[in-house]
C-alpha cells in the first residue's frame, strides 16, 4: 500500500486512529506517557527535553474526523525572570482537537483558510502541536520563584529575598542618591 503520509507511526506524539473505523460514536480511552519534546515552553519555563509528558486522552470519531480531548501533565524547569534562581514545578493542561479526515477536505477551499485546522494524514494524528500549544499557554509569561520576589540588588546584584534587610550604606552611583531625595519628597 503507498503512503503519503509524513507522519511518522512511531513517533511519540503520533497516534493511529485506525481502530476507530471512522464510524462516528466509537471511541477509545488512551493513557500514555511519552518523551518530551524539544522547546515545550517558552524560553524561561519549559518541560525538560524527554522528561515524561503524562497523558490521558479519549479519541472519538465523529461526522468530519477524530474529536481528541484530553490532558497531559508534566515537570517543568526554569528560572525567576527577577532574581534567576531556578524554579521546578509542574503544569496541566487539558485540550480538545478536532483532526479532519484528510481525504473529505475540498483541498483548495482549506488552502486559502488559516492553517490552524487540524488535520489526519491517513489514519494519523500528530499531538504534538496541541500539546505544545496547550502548554505554552499554561505557563505565566514571567515565571517568578515566589509571587513577590523581590530580585536582585541593584548595585551588587544580590539576591534579595535571601537577604532581607540587604542595604548599602552609600550609594554606588551618584544617581541613585538622587532617587532616593525624590523618593523622600514623595513621603
Ligand atoms: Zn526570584
Ligand atoms: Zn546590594
Amino acid at each position: 500500500m503507498i503512503s503519503l503520509n509524513n507522519l511518522d507511526p512511531r513517533a511519540p506524539f503520533v497516534l493511529d486512529t485506525r481502530d476507530l473505523g471512522r464510524r462516528p460514536g466509537s471511541q477509545r480511552e488512551v493513557t500514555l506517557s511519552a518523551p518530551a519534546p524539544a522547546d515545550l515552553g517558552i524560553e524561561v519555563l519549559s518541560v525538560p527535553v524527554d522528561s515524561p509528558v503524562e497523558l490521558d486522552l479519549r479519541l472519538e470519531a465523529v461526522m468530519d474526523g477524530v474529536l481528541v480531548t484530553g490532558g497531559a501533565h508534566a515537570a517543568l524547569a526554569g528560572e525567576c525572570v527577577r532574581c534567576l534562581e531556578p524554579i521546578a514545578d509542574e503544569v496541566d493542561v487539558t485540550f480538545q482537537e478536532l483532526y479532519m479526515y484528510d481525504d473529505t477536505r475540498d483541498a483548495a477551499s482549506l488552502d486559502d483558510e488559516d492553517d490552524d485546522i487540524s488535520m489526519l494524514e491517513g489514519d494519523l494524528l500528530d499531538l504534538e502541536p496541541v500539546l505544545r500549544d496547550a502548554v505554552v499557554l499554561a505557563l505565566p509569561f514571567q515565571p517568578l520563584c515566589q509571587d513577590d520576589c523581590p530580585g536582585l540588588c541593584p548595585e551588587c546584584g544580590a539576591r534579595l529575598a535571601d537577604d532581607p534587610d540587604h542595604s548599602h550604606d552609600e550609594p554606588i552611583d551618584p544617581r541613585w542618591a538622587g532617587l532616593a531625595g525624590l523618593n523622600d519628597g514623595q513621603d
